[in-house]
Order: structure tokens, then C-alpha cells, then sequence
């Protein structure tokens, strides 16, 4: 579903945050990208996102490189991509119901489909109950499985999660991580940037490690920290 070969990216302010990468992710698989703060994940992000281009080397994603595509191609390429973020982003003056209805409407869905569709996913994450209140009513938990919600409404074929667990203490986050594992079950490519070593070590999924831009380690089931 992803190959990289030979990325680097280097910002225009002169750092170099990628250096020569190279990566297969296969569909349906779950990755766990570790490494300290400054190594280079959020861009790694980044560029799967096409939040950011690469300066050097090519990246596919379905069949398509994201380095040719056009401006205009972006929103179609993200559309296939949900995105689950740290500190929630969710939308404060909309409903539980509504931040995730957005998503769908920003996509242009027939209202008869969103309709359908938003209780579906408020069931699969356990809110149906909240759909009608606001974010500020929830607690850390409930927003980042709103989140989720809106992450995976519209189906797509890969989540990112940017230290999604980040915010939540450890049982909260453990039942955020099987919420995920059940979405990865389903047939959705999940890559998760974290910090959370007992998350990574518990659950022996790939493990792939950057440090000062580069791939140090790349393991089927790996741990947070080299074993050997
Ligand atoms: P991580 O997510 O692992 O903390 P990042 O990808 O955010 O790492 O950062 C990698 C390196 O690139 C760091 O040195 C960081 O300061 C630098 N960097 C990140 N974003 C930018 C940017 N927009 N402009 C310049 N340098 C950046
Ligand atoms: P936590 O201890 O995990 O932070 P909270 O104490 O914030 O959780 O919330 C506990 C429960 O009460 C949650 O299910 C949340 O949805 C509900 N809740 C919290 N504040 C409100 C509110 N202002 N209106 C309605 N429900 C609320």
C-alpha cells in the first residue's frame, strides 16, 4: 500500500528531518513508528499525509506517487486517509454527532448516507448515547473516540495516528489501543507515531524505529527499545 524509496526531506531551513528512507507497508498491517522527539516521525507523517513533499526520492501510496500528484489531486489522495491527532481537534461549537457528520459532508455525501452512517460509527465507538452533546462534555477518553469516529467514517484504507493515547491515562489508553486493533482487524493499514512503551511492548505489532531521520530498526513484532 506504501513504499518509500530512498526519501529525504530536508525543510527549507536547512534541517534535515528524513534522510534516505526506505519502507514497504503492507495493506491491513499495523505499524508502530518509535523513536525520540526530533527523529523525524511527524514528517514521516507528513509525507504520507501530503502535508509535505519530499526533496529527494518517491513515495507510492496505492498505486500513485505522491510526489507527482497534483494540487488538485490532494483532497481525493486524503480522502482514503483518516487522521487521529493527540489533542483531538475536534470541532468545540459542534455535537458529538456533527463533528463527525462533517467529515462526511466535507466529502459531499448524500445527506440519507450520513444519516445512515454517523450512528453506525458512534456504536462501533461506544458514544451513541453522547452523539447530542459538545466535546467540552466529554471526557479525554470519549473525544479521541469521537475522534476515531470521524477518522473512520468514510471508510478510508489508512488511519494515522500522531501519539493518539498521548493524553489519556494508561486505562483509557489501553481501550483507545483496542479500539484501534478492532478497526486494524477490519481490514484498515494503521501507523501509529507513540511514545507509549508499554502500549508498543504489549502489543508486538511492527515496529518501526527513526532516529536523526533514519530507519534504525524495522521489526515484525517488535518492542519500544532494541532488545538485542
Ligand atoms: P518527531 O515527530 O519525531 O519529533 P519531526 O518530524 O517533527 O520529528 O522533526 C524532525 C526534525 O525536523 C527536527 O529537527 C525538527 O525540528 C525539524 N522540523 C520539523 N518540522 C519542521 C519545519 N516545518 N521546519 C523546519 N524544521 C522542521
Ligand atoms: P474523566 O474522569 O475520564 O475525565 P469525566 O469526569 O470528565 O471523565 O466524565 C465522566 C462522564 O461524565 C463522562 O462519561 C462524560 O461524558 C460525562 N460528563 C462529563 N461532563 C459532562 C457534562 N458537562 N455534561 C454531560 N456529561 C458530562
Amino acid at each position: 500500500m506504501i513504499q518509500m524509496f530512498n526519501v529525504s526531506k530536508t525543510y527549507p531551513n536547512g534541517v534535515q528531518a528524513l534522510a534516505n528512507v526506505n519502507v514497504r507497508i503492507q495493506k491491513g498491517s499495523f505499524v508502530f513508528l518509535v523513536g525520540p522527539s526530533g527523529a523525524g516521525k511527524s514528517t514521516f507523517i507528513k509525507l504520507l499525509f501530503r502535508e509535505e513533499t519530499p526533496t529527494e526520492g518517491q513515495i507510492i501510496f496505492n498505486g500513485r506517487s505522491l510526489v507527482r500528484m497534483r494540487e488538485k489531486e490532494v483532497p481525493q489522495l486524503r480522502r482514503q486517509m483518516g487522521v487521529v491527532f493527540q489533542d483531538f481537534r475536534l470541532l468545540p461549537q459542534k455535537t458529538v454527532y456533527d463533528n463527525v457528520a462533517f467529515a462526511m459532508e466535507v466529502v459531499e455525501s448524500p445527506g440519507k448516507m450520513i444519516r445512515y452512517r454517523v450512528p453506525q460509527v458512534l456504536e462501533m465507538v461506544g458514544l451513541e448515547k453522547k452523539a447530542n452533546l459538545y466535546p467540552h462534555q466529554l471526557s479525554g477518553g470519549e473525544q479521541q473516540r469521537v475522534s476515531i469516529a470521524r477518522a473512520i467514517v468514510n471508510e478510508p484504507a489508512l488511519i494515522i495516528a500522531d501519539e493518539p493515547t498521548g493524553n489519556l491515562d494508561p486505562q483509557t489508553a489501553t481501550d483507545i489501543m483496542d479500539l484501534l486493533l478492532q478497526i486494524n482487524r477490519r481490514g484498515t493499514t494503521i501507523i501509529m507515531a507513540t511514545h507509549a512503551r508499554d502500549i508498543v511492548d504489549a502489543l508486538r505489532q511492527r515496529v518501526i524505529a527513526i532516529e536523526g531521520g533514519q530507519i534504525v530498526r524495522d521489526e515484525e513484532r517488535g518492542s519500544y527499545k532494541d532488545e538485542r
